[in-house]
Order: structure tokens, then sequence, then C-alpha cells
């Protein structure tokens, strides 16, 4: 059965899940800030509608996906001009929050949503660019298990695996927890490689042996070899994003008064590697910054 979904925020990851959900047939508008990137897009040719403006894109849906850069970006959508899109809302439409956000600000949107008749649940989604253009993201929902329901054929259109990991905020606190050991591994994977290397071990041996062993991880698996060690370093995930997540995470475990030493430092370094390269670098491009205080490349 098609269903009527809005789709705002075509970005690195909105984009291809946008796509997939015009392949499916569900009857769908786009809308996007920078209004090229919707009439640009791969879902605009698959025969998505695209509107100029967020309140126009969801008045007849029944189900609205957002994808932006965090919480605070959703908070502001639906505010914005008098809070246009939130008014153009039907009571009955369900949000969905794809964006990997924060528990907090998701519970006071899905507050003030519900005194609409309007319901909420988040979804963050991982698996990168490359698992939205294959369509096996992994969904993280936080919300009843109705909406989730509801919102089910909507996302199995670019799912691989949809998680119920429990209340509002639970799918947030999980990517941002999931995200922050990404960082761990990054970090930690690049200085092992320098030492290794200064040891007279060549990455790429080295990475054999790792990846054949307990101390492999995506990064080591899969980062590694196919961006740093080739130097594609592609731009698929800003850094900016994952300094956020980790954030994120240790502000949660903070909050919880838990010892969390690592994750604090996984946001520390994030937001150091984000300070120091910028807003548009990719996440795995943190690797320079190891490659730089230790005078190597980690090149095969
Ligand atoms: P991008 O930076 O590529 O795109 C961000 C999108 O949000 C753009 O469409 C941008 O519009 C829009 N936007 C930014 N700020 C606002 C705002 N204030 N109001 C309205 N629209 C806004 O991000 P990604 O697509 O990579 O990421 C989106 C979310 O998905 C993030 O939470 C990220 O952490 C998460 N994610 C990303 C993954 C990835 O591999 N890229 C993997 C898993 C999760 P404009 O075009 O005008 O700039």
């Amino acid at each position: 059965m098609p269903i009527s979904v809005a789709f705002l925020g075509l970005g690195a990851i909105g984009a291809p899940m946008a796509a997939h959900l015009a392949r499916a047939g569900h009857s769908l508008t786009i809308w996007n800030r920078t209004l090229s990137r919707a009439t640009d897009s791969t879902a605009a040719a698959a025969g998505a509608r695209v509107a100029t403006a967020a309140a126009d894109a969801v008045r007849e849906a029944e189900i609205v996906i957002t994808c932006l850069p965090e919480s605070a970006d959703v908070a502001e959508l639906l505010a914005t001009a008098d809070h246009a899109l939130t008014k153009a809302l039907r009571p009955g439409t369900l949000l969905v929050d794809c964006t990997s956000g924060d528990p907090d600000t998701s519970r006071r949107i899905a507050c003030e949503l519900a005194a609409l008749g309007v319901g909420f649940i988040d979804a963050p989604v991982s698996g990168g660019v490359a698992g939205a253009e294959a369509g096996t993201l992994t969904v993280m929902v936080g919300g009843p298990a109705d909406a989730l329901e509801r919102a089910r054929p909507v996302l199995e259109s670019f799912a691989g695996k949809i998680v119920h990991c429990g209340e509002l905020g639970a799918g947030h606190a999980l990517k941002a927890v999931n995200n922050a050991l990404l960082a761990l591994h990054l970090w930690s994977t690049a200085e092992g490689l320098v030492a290794a290397m200064k040891a007279g071990v060549a990455p790429h041996v080295a990475l054999d042996v790792i990846n054949a062993s307990s101390g492999r991880s995506n990064a080591s698996m899969n980062l590694f070899p196919e961006r740093v060690l080739t130097g594609a370093f592609p731009r698929t995930f800003r850094l900016a994003l994952l300094a956020k997540d980790a954030g994120i995470a240790a502000s949660l475990a903070r909050a919880q008064k838990s010892a969390s030493p690592t994750l604090q430092l996984a946001a520390d370094l994030m937001r150091m590697a984000h300070l120091e390269l910028g807003d548009e670098v990719d996440h795995v491009e943190a690797v320079k910054l190891v490659e730089r205080w230790a005078g190597v490349e980690l090149r095969s």
C-alpha cells in the first residue's frame, strides 16, 4: 500500500534514503533547504514531487521523515516562520526523525507535537552512505511500538535491519554511543598503526594481522584499508557530525553520573579534530592529525 511520505533534508545520507522511498512506490514529496539539491536528486528523477517550502511538503503526508545534522536543526525547522511547518502537520501524522540527534531535544519536540495530535519517533540510521545507497541501513528506533509499526513499511525501503531500542530518545542515545565507539576505534587504530610503523611494521602488514586478531573493528577492517592506506579519504560523513555524536554520548554518560573516561575522551578528541580540520572534512580525516603529529603517513 503506497503511503504518503514527506522527506526533509537531502544531505549525504538523506538523498539516497529518499531515492529508495521514491523507487518503492510511496507517494513522496521532498524538500531541502538548498532547493537545487532536491530538484537534482535521484529521488526527484524517480518521481518524487519537490516542494519549495517545508510546510508545503508535509501538508498531505501521513509520515514525515527528517534527516538533518542535529536535533537543534529539527527544532528550528519546526519553529521557523512562526511554526509554519508545525502548523501544516495534520493530526495523526507521524514524524520519524532519522537525524542522529539527542534524546532530550527529541523528547521536547515529541511533547510539543503530541499536544497537536502528531506522533514522533527517533529513528537514526547506521551504515553510511554506502549502506544508504544499498538500502541496507540499520535503523534504531525509540518511541511507542505501534508508531514504529506504522513507520515500518516506509523504513523498510532503505533498511536492512530495524530495531526497537526502547522509549523515546533510545534510538538517539544508542546511535551516539555507537558513533563514540567508531571515533575511539578510528583514533586508537591510527595511533596503533603509527606505533607499529615506527617499530618497523608496514601499515598493510599490521592491518592484515590485526584483522585476523582481537584488535579488529570496522575501522581496521574497512575504513583504514579502503580510505587511509589508499589515501582516498572520500567525503561521506563529516567529522563535524561525528564530533556532535561523540559529544552527545559523553553528555549522556555525564548526566547519568557514570564513570566514562573514554567516552569523554572520544568527545574531546573529535571536537579538537573538528576545530583543527574544519567543517567539511570527512570523519576518517581525523587520522591525518595523528599522522601529522607523528610525522608519518599510513599509506600502502
Ligand atoms: P549533510 O551535512 O550531508 O546534510 C545535511 C542536510 O541538512 C542538508 O540537506 C542541509 O541542507 C540540511 N540542513 C542543515 N541545517 C539545516 C537547517 N537548520 N534547517 C534545514 N535543513 C538543514 O549531513 P548528512 O546527510 O551526512 O547527515 C544527516 C544526519 O544523518 C546527521 O544527523 C548525521 O549525523 C546522520 N548520519 C549520517 C551518515 C553519513 O554517512 N553521512 C551516517 C549515519 C547517520 P543544505 O543542502 O541546504 O545544506
